[in-house]
């Protein structure tokens, strides 16, 4: 698999020019008005909206259209496309060959995270002029090089047309920070009948050169947001008036930080934040957490979240007021599927650039990609998700994160090395 120099370089300018403009969940118009406008172009068929998402299924999504469209827009998105996307960001496009064959479904993931980027002179995107030109957002796991290497392998296929079979599906994927997106592209349209399903991270501590061909140990997961209602009152004259929104919130705190570990397998518990309006002479009224669990398999984190359950409703009964539990966020663990492992172990072996081939890594955190793995192995198909090494000169979503240029023309180059091996092997 040679690629031609010219789609190297506009790999990494198209990831320059998206690190620029990162966008958080749900809100990545800028980067779905670029993303459509290239594969328009190439001759894709584009999916919005309830296209490609499963509506009902999509989560954490508390954004104002509008605005975002508007900032959008000032930063240089075609107003044409933000109008034909309609509400939601992301899409997928299609592309169908001339002879039949497999229908192999590609996901990248597009948003960004609540960081600041680095203005240390060291740091390559602030001294190559493409840091972030947001204050407080930033690409700081890579999905801007996942991105640029979806379009890439997008025009890989349209140039290589006459030679495929089959369907091309290509997947980028809105709010994969706190998995919720995943899961409506999951149970959306666009999985239905997909017989391959490839998917892909950058860096995880993984050296450039290196791919981890069988990534283990998924995490399953659920992030939540719980509101607890009090009454407000004065401090002094009448605190047995009031109902004591922050007390209650620690109560359900400390207590949902004991949670006994599970024999099972491996648990995860985290309280990341908690916000509360009151005085030091006001009985706070309102309190709001967010948090997460997780645990080794769909099963452990369920007790975990069972456990929230029952520990957030007692510290409202306690209390004597209302507690809020609402989802936010989810995703299973996922096995990759044996035979297409082999076969990309087989391709990469193959590939200039290639130092290292790892078999198994844990990879210790969670990734919502794995909603779809699930659902193509559950009707017949196969999916792997692995990772393309990439020296980082600082870890995921710090503000220092950045990602070697360099693995990006490796990371296209075994995409379409994959799907050229599974549409050759499918017409043998
Ligand atoms: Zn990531």
């Amino acid at each position: 698999m040679n690629l031609s120099p010219d789609l190297i370089d506009a790999t990494v300018r198209c990831r320059r020019d998206l690190h620029r403009y990162p966008e958080l969940s749900w809100t990545e118009y800028r980067t779905t008005a670029k993303v459509a406008a290239t594969l328009d172009a190439l001759g894709y068929q584009l999916h919005f909206g309830e296209d490609y998402l499963d509506l009902p299924s999509v989560m954490g999504r508390n954004i104002d259209v509008a605005v975002e469209k508007q900032r959008a827009a000032e930063q240089g998105a075609d107003f044409a496309w933000l109008e034909r996307m309609g509400d939601y960001s992301g899409l997928a496009a299609t592309m169908s060959m001339a002879r039949p064959g497999p229908v192999i479904a590609l996901r990248f993931d597009i948003d960004a995270l609540p960081v600041t980027e680095s203005r240390f002179s060291a740091h390559v995107p602030y001294c190559g002029g493409f840091a972030s030109e947001i204050e407080g957002k930033m690409h700081a796991c890579g999905h801007d090089g996942h991105t640029a290497i979806g379009l890439s392998v997008a025009r890989w296929v349209a140039e290589n047309r006459e030679r495929l079979t089959g369907e091309i599906r290509m997947i980028f994927q809105p709010g994969e920070e706190g998995c919720c997106g995943g899961k409506a592209v999951a149970k959306g349209p666009i999985i239905t009948g997909v017989d391959y399903f490839l998917a892909m991270h950058l860096g995880i501590n993984v050296p450039s050169g290196a791919v981890v061909v069988n990534p283990t140990g998924f995490l399953a997961t659920t992030k939540f947001d719980m509101t607890f209602s009090g009454h407000p009152a004065h401090a002094g004259i009448e605190p047995n008036a009031g109902a004591n929104a922050l007390a209650c919130a620690s109560t359900a705190i400390s207590q949902m930080l004991a949670i006994p570990s599970h024999r099972d397998g491996m648990t995860r518990i985290n309280i990341g934040s908690l916000v509360s309006e009151g005085g030091r002479n006001v009985i706070p009224a309102s309190a709001h957490l967010c948090g997460e669990t997780r645990g080794e398999t769909q099963a452990l984190d369920a007790y975990m979240m069972e456990a929230v359950r029952r520990i957030s409703q007692a510290a409202g009964a306690m209390h004597g007021l209302k507690v809020e539990l609402t989802v936010q966020g989810e995703a299973p663990d996922c096995a990759n599927s044996p035979e297409l492992v082999a076969r990309l172990r087989q391709q990469a072996e193959q590939l200039p650039g290639i130092n290292d081939i790892v078999e198994q890594r844990p990879f210790g955190a969670s990734e919502d990609a794995t909603w779809m793995v699930r659902a193509v192995q559950a009707q017949g198909g196969q999916g792997v998700y692995f990772i393309m090494g990439s020296d980082l000169p600082e870890g995921h979503h710090k503000s220092g994160f950045d990602i070697d240029e360099a693995v990006l023309g490796s990371a296209v180059a075994l995409m379409a090395a994959m799907v050229e091996s599974l549409v050759t092997h499918s017409s043998n």
